[in-house]
């Protein structure tokens, strides 16, 4: 660890990030208390807050409309300047604050408020403004109602920077623009800027400079500068972030011992050779970047990433049989008991014919053993197993989460897969080393069907690798998906239910989302199962699953389903994740509205499981398609036109945005100003490259003092904690 680079003797050296932060900004000329104050109500206290306090947008004065060009409903954004405000009642008692302005060629334009009278205020005569809004033309008069207005007092360059404000704070933009200057001139006039990244690696990136950067971003000379600026400016941003990331991965990695295991060898040979199918591609691929890590004396911290169906079951297998071949134990980890039991018995095919060396027997070796555990083990059993895996004589457990947890212990636990688990945190590692008596790390691997975009993905999971399963297994009769938007519509998925079940087929139903409420939820679903019982599918053998029913209920009743002696599931999102029946081909999804893309593609991926070709119903019925529920509208689009789960995630980052990745709490404080996870897709990855680059061994900066420090300045400990935990 370096600490922070001593600054007595180096103050002629460029600024820093630190030495800015260091600055209140009551050192700059002109700000005493009333705009100190004023200053802090926009978060702004250090001289480091201002300069990267950054314009909201800009006002391109060389291409700026005129008022008489303008058509009727169109949008645009047009300087004017306020001639005369008034505010007066209208008949329901609201203020109506109109403002009439003209612009450079005398063109007026008239500007309407409702219930903002504070725009007197704000709009004296004579301030000039930049307003951006739609064109009407009301009795024969210009207008605009309710447009965006930003004062820009008598700045008079070419390009206007317009700066987030608050109209409580009572600063207007160009004062904040004036601070910002006079603090870059400053700085520039005496010791300019620290540029910490290497020469080296901006060249080859062709950023702009630091300074350079921050001149043009607050001041550009063209559009195109500004964008250069925020080039360089937001990659600062994700460098940091993954630079924090990448130090606590490999300082994970350090700190613990793991195992190399022995990756090549007669048991992987004979497991693959024992497979009824070849690898695909991608499993191919991906099970070498295990292999990889495993070899390696570090703990593997990995994630994969795969679609419903791209056969992550068998990755899981390979990595596990590799560190068996070593003389290591496996364990795989689901959620559910339903998960697990499944998995015991996909486990179990696909080792049935390997063999591992047993000097204790005749033949000197034994079959590799499986055993489950689950709640559902009895306890004669579980001690059995229990005992066999202190001693060894059990090579792969299978079970949900309590495998690591209660008072399990392992001979020589070398890996850990973990099913369809989002996050894994700092606890379940230190869970994991307390198994072995040594103390020795297991290594890692994380599976999660539900995938999100591969850059987001070193944010999001950005102290561990991602692996991406990226191809399904050939043969696979691609699924249809049907949005039915009526009645007429959704009468046919009720005709396509019957009819499959006439030929031997089962479907499902999923029932509406209810949210925040469990118990309206399963009012719901039996409601819906009711009414489809007696009309829609009256005569099919129904059965109902949701989240209230006792386990063994739910156990009987997919079991009922599995043996076919049930025609449709009726169900709560229950059944979203893992459930296997291959002859269920068609899934209706009600109110598929009110559901996310991801969890539609879960739904989804219910089907499509066998030789049959299935069909996907989403009944909505959207009453404002085009308006309130426009979004609603894309996300349906999305699933009809595509069932490749990587683009869909990429939908729906661009539909909701990355508050939805990083939650809110978490995206307030990780200093993204002005980069964006779904804009800046390419800056990430190439962010995460330069921070492997950067970072050493041992996780620290120590050869990149300007950078670890400022690091430090920007995101300090806390934060850094904050990012890997929620
Ligand atoms: P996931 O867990 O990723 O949803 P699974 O591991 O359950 O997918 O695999 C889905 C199905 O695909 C299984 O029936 C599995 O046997 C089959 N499968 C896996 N890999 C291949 C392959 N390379 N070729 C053909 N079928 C495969
Ligand atoms: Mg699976």
């Amino acid at each position: 660890m370096t600490s922070a680079p001593d600054t007595a003797g180096r103050d002629q050296e460029p600024l820093t990030l630190r030495d800015f932060a260091a600055m209140p900004a009551g050192v700059l000329r002109g700000v005493g208390p009333k705009k100190t104050d004023a200053l802090a109500q926009l978060g702004i206290e250090s001289v480091l807050d201002l300069i990267t306090h950054y314009p909201r947008r800009y006002v391109d004065r060389t291409r700026e409309a005129l008022v008489s060009e303008l058509q009727p409903g169109e949008q645009a954004t047009v300087v004017v300047k306020v001639e005369q405000v008034t505010t007066r009642r209208t008949k329901r008692g609201q203020a109506m604050t109109t403002v009439r302005c003209v612009d450079g060629r005398g063109t007026s334009l008239g500007v309407t408020f409702f219930g903002q009278a504070w725009r007197e205020r704000q709009l004296p005569p004579g301030s000039l403004v930049v307003v951006y809004g739609k064109l009407d033309v009301f009795r024969g008069a210009r207008q605009m109602t309710s447009p965006i207005v930003d004062l820009i007092g008598d700045r008079t360059g070419r390009i206007v920077p317009i700066y987030p404000q608050s109209d409580k704070a009572g600063l207007s933009t160009w004062e904040i623009g004036d601070l910002v200057e006079e603090a870059l001139r400053r700085a520039e006039s005496r010791r300019g800027f620290a540029d910490p990244l290497p020469a080296q690696i901006r060249q080859r990136l062709e950023l702009a400079g630091r300074g350079e950067a921050l001149r043009a971003i607050h001041a550009p000379e063209s559009m195109a500068a500004m964008q250069l600026a925020r080039r360089r400016l937001a990659f600062d941003e994700l460098l940091r972030v993954q630079l924090a990331l990448v130090q606590r991965k490999r300082q994970l990695e350090h700190a613990a011992q793991g195992i190399a295991h022995q990756t090549s060898g007669p048991l992987l040979e004979a497991f693959l050779g024992g497979l009824p199918f070849p690898l695909t591609g991608a499993q191919q691929r991906v099970i070498e970047e295990i292999a990889v890590d495993l070899a390696r004396p570090l703990p593997m911290h990995r994630l994969l990433q795969g679609d419903v169906g791209a056969g992550k079951t068998l990755v899981a297998v390979a990595t596990l049989v590799m560190a068996v071949q070593g003389g290591h134990q496996g364990a795989l980890m689901a959620p559910t008991e339903v998960l697990a039991e499944q998995h015991g018995v996909g486990v179990r095919r696909l080792v049935a014919e390997l063999t591992v060396p047993d000097p204790a027997s005749l033949l000197g070796e034994r079959p590799l053993r499986v055993e489950l555990l689950t709640h559902r083990t009895g306890s004669a059993e579980r001690r059995r197993i229990l005992g066999a895996l202190a001693e060894g004589g059990v090579d792969l457990l299978v079970g949900t989460h309590a495998l690591i947890q209660e008072g399990v212990e392992f001979a020589r636990l070398g890996a850990v897969v973990i099913d369809e688990q989002h996050r894994f945190g700092v606890e379940q590692r230190a869970a994991l080393r307390d198994r072995n008596r040594d103390g020795v790390v297991p290594d890692v691997l994380v599976m999660t069907a539900t995938p999100i975009p591969r850059t987001a993905a070193m944010t999001v999971y950005g102290d561990l690798d991602v692996s991406v399963l990226d191809e399904l297994p050939p043969g696979r009769t691609p699924i249809d998906t049907v949005w039915a938007r009526d009645v007429v519509e959704e009468a046919e998925a009720w005709a396509t239910v019957r009819d499959q079940v006439a030929e031997g087929r089962q479907a499902y139903v999923v029932t509406p989302l209810v949210e925040d409420s469990d118990k309206l939820e399963v009012s719901s679903a039996e409601a819906t199962f009711a009414r489809l019982g007696e009309e829609e599918l009256a005569g099919l053998r129904l059965g109902l699953l949701h989240g209230r029913l006792a386990s063994s209920e739910k156990d009987a009743v997919m079991e009922a389903f599995r043996r076919g002696e049930l025609d449709v599931l009726v169900a709560t999102t229950v059944i979203e994740v893992g459930v296997d029946v291959p002859n269920a081909t068609v899934m209706v999804i009600l109110d598929a509205d009110r559901f996310g893309i991801a969890q539609l593609h879960q739904l989804r991926g219910r089907v499509g499981r066998g030789r049959h070709r299935s069909t996907c119903f989403l009944v909505a019925h959207l009453e404002d398609p085009e308006g309130a529920q426009a979004v609603a509208g894309e996300r349906l689009t999305a699933l009809v036109r595509s069932t490749d789960g990587f683009e869909l995630a990429e939908v729906d980052l661009d539909l909701r945005g990355e508050g939805t990745l990083m939650g809110e709490r978490q995206k307030g404080r990780n200093d993204l100003k002005l980069a964006s996870l779904r804009r800046d897709r390419e800056l990430v990855a190439v962010a995460r490259q330069v921070a492997l680059e950067l970072v050493d061994d041992r996780g620290t900066l120590q050869a990149h003092p300007l950078l670890d420090d400022e690091v430090r300045t920007v995101l300090g400990e806390a934060d850094t904690d904050f990012l890997l935990k929620s």
